[in-house]
């Protein structure tokens, strides 16, 4: 019997599992291996920072999607490949045998970027760390003398974070008036997205009393004060980073052909140019047409990673795929408001929250098995 691991349990492999669902594969040994057993979906992650939603509405959960999928799940990280045993190393020191493979583990926080911030700061990811990080920060934020926050990166996941603390925040007298600092490289936040919404957003962090300090690279965090390029020193009892997606060391180090940031290179086909019978999608994966990492991109490979890993087993010729030129963009501002953009247009108002919140939560429901069904 054939064996095809899927590594990590990210936004198309949860299709995958779907399309096994639907399609059962009684002559494959499909195995997930996920570290934890459920997938928190990030863009909900500021609404629950809020305070809009409860854990419980942002997860999806691997374990019973893989139970619906006849599907052996795994809790375990992957650290390496042999590539030439066609082996998986994990975490535990155990290895997995495998015919076939499919990354989908997302990107990781480098918090090497910022020297302390490994030993003080809070990475985003992996997001689990992140939620009990943060749920300790609101415990520990009263206690610290004068408490002050620190976001390292601009883009639209810390530009979300920063608005959704501070909607959080002021629900509490006593941390109100907590300082938050947005520090960016560069110069404006949501860096190449349009000009109209850089702006608004721009005016939305000053209402807010986020401090933007952009053009400038964090540099050194010791916990108490984040230094920055050019000489700034922020006071920072709390530091999150949330820079761009980097990449795992491990493919690379594996001997797969990676981009020169480290992302697996991936033909149309999804396969890795390096080694045929290894396929990878979402951000971990350089495709052939590069796209942002995002999670737009990462759910729209899903159906033609299944079906391509289908046909592989099969033996038969695979279908070449290209992601759609431009994605949405929804950015949340911590009340139940949002902004939108596609291409050069953009929109705002509420009824753009109330559009993003059908839209995650039709996500969540749709890979979220129905208990005892
Ligand atoms: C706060 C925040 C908000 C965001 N909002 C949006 C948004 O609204 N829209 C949007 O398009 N994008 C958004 N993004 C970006 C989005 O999160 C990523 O682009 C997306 O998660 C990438 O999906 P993925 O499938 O590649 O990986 P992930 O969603 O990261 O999933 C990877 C999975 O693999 C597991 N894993 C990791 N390492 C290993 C390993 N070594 N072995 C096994 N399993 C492993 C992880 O636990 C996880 O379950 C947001 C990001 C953040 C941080």
């Amino acid at each position: 019997m054939k064996r095809l691991v899927l590594l990590g349990g990210g936004h198309a492999h949860v299709h995958v599992l779907d399309a096994l669902r639907a399609q059962p594969r009684p002559d494959v040994e499909v195995t997930l291996l996920s570290p934890y057993p459920r997938q928190v979906y990030s863009g909900m992650l500021p609404g629950w920072i809020a305070g809009h939603y409860s854990l419980d509405e942002c997860v999806l959960p691997l374990d019973r999607l893989a139970v619906d999928a006849q599907v052996r799940f795994v809790q375990q990280k992957g650290i390496g490949l042999d590539l030439a045993a066609k082996q998986l190393q994990c975490s535990d020191g155990q290895t997995m045998d495998f015919d076939v493979i499919s990354i989908d583990t997302g990107p990781v926080t480098d918090t090497r970027m910022v020297p302390g911030a490994a030993e003080h700061a809070l990475p985003i990811r992996p997001i689990e760390r992140f939620i009990s990080g943060w749920q300790r920060w609101l415990e520990t934020l009263g206690e610290a003398g004068s408490p002050a926050i620190a976001i390292v990166g601009g883009g639209a996941a810390g530009v979300e974070l920063a608005l959704a603390m501070r909607y959080r925040l002021e629900l509490d007298r006593a941390a109100r008036h907590i300082p938050i600092h947005l520090v960016s490289s560069q110069p404006e936040p949501l860096a190449g997205m349009p000009a109209v919404l850089r702006k608004a957003v721009s005016r939305l962090l000053a209402e807010r009393r986020i401090d933007w300090l952009g053009g400038r690279r964090a540099i050194h965090y010791n916990g108490r004060t984040l230094c920055l390029s050019g000489g700034g020193r922020v006071p920072a009892t709390h530091c999150l980073l949330v820079p761009g997606a980097a990449a795992p060391v491990w493919p690379a180090t594996s001997g797969l052909a990676t981009d020169p940031s480290g992302f697996i290179t991936v033909r149309p086909t999804l396969q890795s140019t390096s080694h045929p019978y290894v396929f990878a999608a979402g951000d971990i994966a350089a495709y052939a047409d590069p796209r942002p990492k995002s999670g737009v991109f990462a759910v729209r490979a899903g159906p033609p990673l299944a079906a391509n890993l289908n046909l592989f087993l099969d033996g038969e010729p695979l279908q070449a795929w290209k992601a759609q030129r431009r994605a949405l963009y929804l950015i949340s501002t911590g009340k139940r408001h949002a902004l939108a953009a596609w291409g050069p247009f953009a929109w705002r108002g509420d009824w753009v929250w109330r559009w993003k919140d059908r839209i995650d939560r039709d996500f969540v429901k749709r890979f979220t098995p129905i208990e005892g069904g």
